[in-house]
């Protein structure tokens, strides 16, 4: 489709629409359709079930900001499990910690791995790393059968359908904090406040009955839906706004700074409110 516009409708009445210079590889995988196709403006991009996934262009804001601010708020995070993320941009940003051990993914969808691999080496391509252990199975699973096993979690999910319904459930945030050692922090991308307003209130008042620190955060995610991305952390004692001085430790980011890690829990009124 070169040439044409890949519209991703975010509404029943509202979307973006971006220019194809070549589509790349398109397959219904078991799981969801897949798309990966170069543009003119974000480089090569992947969509899943027509939605836009993540692209060379605008991809780090979403990994640094869904990696770093969790992991320098857990004093010492040794062992790191992302759910879904199988673009590997979140496995990426998390093996900069020099603490990190152990990074384990699981992703349900092989396919996602395999043309993330071949289609945006930038993003996939520590997912070799001798500290990461990637597994193709159902994370919702996975959390069910993990105790006590880890220090951080990050939900880097498709919305909230097909595949990943069960990942915005209650249920799923009381066995993320069973899967979380006993000072264990979790966060989720929670979609945004323009379109999903609901979603984000719902999670917000899940996640404060089971964590006694939750919080939420954004970040300017251009190619996501409205633009304005939040993401929802909990924590069972570590409060990322009292990160010390002294715990951040030099990183290489185009996006994340220590001063952005407290400034982007500052919320827009219409946001807090869904906090609350
Ligand atoms: N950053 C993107 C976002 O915020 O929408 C998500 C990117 S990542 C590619 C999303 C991944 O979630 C996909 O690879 C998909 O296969 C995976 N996924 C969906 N449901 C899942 C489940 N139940 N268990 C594990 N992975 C799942």
């Amino acid at each position: 489709m070169s040439g044409l516009w890949y519209t991703e409708k975010q509404t029943e009445n509202f979307g973006i629409t971006m220019k194809i210079k070549q589509t790349l590889h398109t397959e219904q995988t078991d799981f969801q359709y897949l798309e990966m196709a170069e543009t003119e403006e974000w480089g090569n991009m992947l969509f899943l079930d027509g939605m836009v996934m993540t692209s060379q262009r605008d991809e780090f804001v979403y990994h640094e900001m869904v990696a770093h601010v969790p992991l320098f708020t857990h004093p010492n995070p040794e062992t790191v499990l992302v759910v879904g993320g199988g673009d590997g941009g979140v496995i990426r940003e998390v093996l900069k910690h020099p603490e990190v051990k152990k990074a384990t993914l699981v992703d349900i969808d092989g396919k996602v791995i395999e043309y993330s691999k071949k289609y945006l080496p930038e993003i996939a391509g520590k997912l070799e790393d001798e500290r990461v252990d990637v597994r193709v199975d159902d994370g919702f699973m996975h959390i069910a059968n993990s105790e006590n096993e880890y220090d951080v979690i990050m939900v880097d999910s498709t919305e909230p359908v097909g595949p990943a319904v069960n990942l915005f459930t209650k249920g799923f945030y009381a066995g993320i904090a069973k899967a979380l050692k006993e000072d264990g922090i979790f966060v989720a991308q929670t979609d945004n406040p323009w379109f999903k307003a609901d979603l984000i209130r719902e999670v917000q008042r899940d996640v404060k009955e089971i964590f006694p620190v939750t919080r939420l955060y954004t970040a300017n995610i251009p190619t996501y839906p409205s633009g304005l991305w939040t993401f929802t952390i909990g924590s069972k004692k570590h409060d990322p706004l009292e990160v010390k001085e002294d715990r951040f430790h030099d990183i290489d980011t185009k996006y994340y700074t220590k001063e952005l890690h407290k400034a982007s829990f500052v919320l827009p009124k219409f946001v807090k409110d869904l906090t609350e």
